[in-house]
């Protein structure tokens, strides 16, 4: 009867705990720690992806109310400038009439209307304000301010690299996290809705995994990946 006692006790019902798991390459070999507001972060140790515990991930309401707040337009000077920082490097990938694309464009598709001044044409989209993705694969994209922003980074390529035409380019503008600069207390981290931050060795394993080289990289947060010819 003890024995029987013990069994019942001690067997395992059901699993009461879970395995996290890098969002990007799925790896299970994980490093945690505390960053700025006591928020834990993971590090993968595989793709060296950092990302916020999903427990601060914030709902997609407050998400979209906050990037509502951030509505910049082409009458800023500051910030026509500051996405010229990833429009300059890939202009020499564009040619007249080709179709390309601002992902994650915000409330206010800026940088699609600078696009168009170059002779190309522009669509948008936005998860949160234009949900709507062309039908057309593209000759080039632009991810500025979005990387940061993905909860699920492996999905979020699968889409790009989808909507991609083979050797259209991506460009990705998203500060890159390095060896020298703490994540522990990186500014960066500080905005709730960014939650994950590319090391230049994560740029690589996205290279790899989704097929795609690297055309031109400030190493820094310029980054235009041109997407490999499958034969
Ligand atoms: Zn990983």
């Amino acid at each position: 009867m003890a024995l029987g006692f013990f069994i019942v006790n001690f067997a395992p019902s059901k699993p009461n705990y879970f395995v996290m798991k890098c969002t990007l390459c799925e790896g299970e070999d994980l490093i945690t720690f505390k960053g700025i507001d006591g928020v834990a972060f993971y590090r993968c140790n595989h793709c060296f992806l950092i990302f916020k515990s999903p427990d601060v991930w914030l709902r997609p309401e407050d998400e979209k109310e906050r990037y509502q707040q951030h509505n910049n337009s082409e009458d800023c000077p500051g910030y026509v400038e500051f996405l010229n920082q990833a429009l300059e490097p890939t202009l020499p990938f564009m040619e007249e009439d080709m179709e390309g694309m601002d992902f994650g464009c915000g409330p206010n598709p800026v940088l699609a209307r600078m696009v168009e001044k170059t002779g190309c044409q522009c669509s948008f989209y936005d998860p949160h304000f234009f949900p709507e993705l062309p039908d057309e694969r593209q000759d080039f994209i632009f991810a500025t301010e979005c990387f940061e922003h993905f909860f699920n980074p492996h999905q979020e390529l699968k889409l790009l690299t989808a909507l991609l035409r083979p050797s259209g380019t991506l460009t990705i503008m998203t500060n890159l996290w390095n060896e020298d600069d703490p994540v522990e207390n990186w500014w960066y981290t500080k905005d709730p809705t960014h939650v994950t931050f590319f090391h230049s060795k994560t740029i690589d394993y996205i290279c790899s995994r989704y097929g795609y080289d690297i055309e031109y990289s400030d190493d820094r947060k310029v980054i235009v990946l041109r997407k490999r010819v499958v034969r």
